[in-house]
């Protein structure tokens, strides 16, 4: 038996980086997968690669800032897998760095359209679903990834901090909602440090030009600021989401899984 064997799933921002790498572990240990996201071609690809290994996915399209999508993918899960237990809200975004007095008001609203007000469809529509596959028995897991930049802040990422640190709390009120109406819905977020992934890729490309540093001193940067040594790997935060995602984790809820080595310790 598998971890989360016999489980449905919607993972959001599935094509790439922690989401894909999600996706597969929660396929791995026994899940069936809706994977979500922008990239068409790269999505449909992981769930073929998914099947093809002996689980099973399957891939829609979906804008996580949409509402209507929402509906559409939460109904995609009951009409081909008969309900829904878990939602893993990972699809996100990260603007390039810009002190807030040159931060235009339209780039500050799209960051927290799709890292913040995403996070509230997919609650919202998870807990709807998910409480009525649960009804009779069994139980749900809604994992928010959130960021070590929901926890501290960073300068020239306010838009950002102001989401993940949004996710932080929008997660406890879930998770105090669900508990109280004695739905059988566990709530909780994940916050990683920096993981090597196409998103932190593109913020080293960038590097930072005004002061003078490239790629590599970037990563070398990066790293320092994680006492392991390190960044992190997608699947270290892949495992987190599967704990959570089990009935391993049955007694956490309105919880934040800090995953940083150890960067927060300091
Ligand atoms: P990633 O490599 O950029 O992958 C994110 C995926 O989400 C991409 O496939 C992206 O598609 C998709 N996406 C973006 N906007 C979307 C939308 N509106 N609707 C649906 N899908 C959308 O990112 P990642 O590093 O794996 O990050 C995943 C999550 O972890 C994010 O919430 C991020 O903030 C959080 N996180 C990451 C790190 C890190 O160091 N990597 C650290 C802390 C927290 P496109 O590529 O087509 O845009």
């Amino acid at each position: 038996m598998g971890r989360v064997e016999g489980k449905i799933a919607i993972v959001t921002g599935a094509a790439k980086g922690i989401g894909a790498a999600s996706a597969k572990a929660l396929a791995r240990e026994g899940a069936k997968v809706i994977c979500t996201d922008l990239d068409e071609t790269v999505g449909e690809a992981l769930a073929a690669e998914i099947q093809r290994t002996g689980g099973e996915a399957v891939f829609a399209r979906h804008d996580v800032v949409d509402e209507s999508q929402w509906e559409r993918v939460t109904k995609l899960a009951e009409d081909r897998y008969g309900g829904l237990h878990i939602v893993v809200n990972n699809a996100g975004i990260a603007p390039e760095g810009r002190p807030i007095e040159d931060k235009p008001l339209a780039e500050w609203r799209h960051t927290l359209a799709v890292d913040l007000d995403s996070v509230f469809l997919g609650c919202k529509h998870g807990i709807r679903t998910i409480k009525m596959t649960t009804a009779k028995g069994g139980s749900g897991s809604i994992i928010n990834i959130s960021s070590i930049l929901g926890l501290v802040g960073s300068a020239n990422a306010s838009d950002y901090v102001a989401a993940k640190g949004g996710v932080r709390l929008l997660t406890k009120a879930a998770a105090l909602e669900c508990a109280e109406a004695g739905y059988r819905i566990r709530v909780n977020s994940v916050h990683p440090g920096y993981i090597d992934t196409p998103m932190v890729r593109a913020v080293v490309d960038r590097g930072m030009p005004g002061l003078g540093v490239s790629g590599n001193e970037m990563v070398q940067f990066l790293t320092m600021l994680h006492p392991i040594g390190r960044l992190g790997a997608a699947e270290e935060i892949a495992n987190t989401v599967l704990f959570l995602a089990s009935d391993e984790s049955s007694f956490t809820t309105g919880t934040e899984l800090v995953v940083d080595g150890g960067y927060t310790s300091r």
